[in-house]
């Protein structure tokens, strides 16, 4: 399956388990003090449609045989997952099983036209899962206001200790010697703080303090950390569980992968742009990737928001 429109300097971003599923990794660095940071967003497909078209069968046969309904199994040409899902739900809606349906040779055609007449709902059958990491408490802060057909699981700064604190160095720090040597400074001193803030509140729980008492020992454990997280700062990395329809995807990478968006969620939106594109090229093959001027490319289309 081609992806003619994604440049070849993008498609290699991308990587792929043994399972095929798609990714672009972000490696961890740290600072000379042992402080870990991540100058780039992680991206993960961990769970994707998996689907069973053979399942009409017994639907099929229950229809007079002149429609030749059952040959609609019989199509030589496969789709990804997604797309042969997203293409039969759409057929079921005018029973377009018939010698003249639209076959799957034919499916890119079939979906612009669903794409530019607005029939996006048959968009949301299908589903991604995406570890994201390497994004910092601020973006995704603006992540989760999209609300309609996503889930998200956080990080909670409550549940977890110092022990799996990370941060996350915007471009303009890395591009910049005096910057990144401050932003190094400012991650290592918000490390030891909230390792000095939370040996403190620990002693005061010891002493008695009423307001760190607590009946179970993970409920402690979160009374400190809860106090203690007040310090931390936007650039704290805060990792996601994202799973969205197709619909859902495509309306958040149109926003987001923007060339109006802020350079760190255009990042993330794109690396996920270009996972889902790998996965199913033809759901996304009207996106057009568009290099800027500060290096993170962005997308466009003709047809957003179906
Ligand atoms: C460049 C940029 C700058 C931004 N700046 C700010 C800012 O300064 N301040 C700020 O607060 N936010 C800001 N935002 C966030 C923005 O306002 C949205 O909250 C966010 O992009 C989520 O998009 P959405 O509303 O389309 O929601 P989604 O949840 O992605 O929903 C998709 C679509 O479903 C429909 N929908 C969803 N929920 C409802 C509902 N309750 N009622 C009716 N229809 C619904 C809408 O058509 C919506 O567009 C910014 C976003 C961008 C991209």
């Amino acid at each position: 399956m081609h992806q003619d429109n994604v440049p070849p300097e993008l498609a290699a971003l991308v990587q792929q388990t043994a399972g095929g599923f798609r990714y672009i990794h972000s490696p961890v660095c740290s600072t000379s003090s042992g402080t870990p940071y991540l100058c780039a967003p992680g991206v993960a497909i961990i769970a994707r449609p998996q689907t069973n078209i053979g399942g009409l069968a017994p639907f099929l046969q229950g229809f007079e045989p002149s429609l030749q309904f059952e040959n609609y199994l019989q199509d030589p040409h496969a789709l990804p997952p997604a797309a042969a899902l997203c293409k039969t739900a759409g057929q079921l809606c005018y029973a377009s099983f018939g010698p003249k349906r639209t076959h799957n040779k034919d499916a890119a055609r079939y979906f612009q036209n669903i794409l530019s007449s607005g029939h996006g709902s048959v968009l949301e059958h299908a589903t991604f899962s995406f570890l994201l990491y390497g994004i910092s408490r601020s973006v995704t802060h603006e992540i989760v206001r999209h609300r309609a057909g996503m889930a998200y699981s956080q990080i909670s700064q409550r549940y977890v200790s110092g022990s799996v604190l990370r941060f996350v160095e915007r471009p303009e720090y890395t591009a910049d010697p005096q910057l990144h040597h401050a932003f190094e400074m400012r991650i290592d001193r918000a490390a030891a703080e909230y390792a000095q803030t939370a040996e403190r509140l620990m002693a005061l729980q010891q002493e008695g303090s009423s307001l760190l008492s607590a009946e179970a020992r993970t409920d402690l454990r979160k009374k400190v950390q809860q106090a203690a997280r007040s310090l931390l700062p936007n650039e704290t990395e805060a990792p996601l569980i994202m799973t969205a329809n197709v619909r859902a995807w495509r309306h958040f990478l149109e926003m987001r992968a923007n060339t109006h968006a802020e350079v760190e969620i255009r990042a993330l939106a794109l690396r996920i742009a270009l996972c889902l594109s790998a996965e199913e090229p033809i759901l996304f093959s009207d996106y057009r990737f568009l290099p800027q001027k500060d290096g993170v490319w962005s997308v466009e289309t003709d047809t957003p928001k179906v």
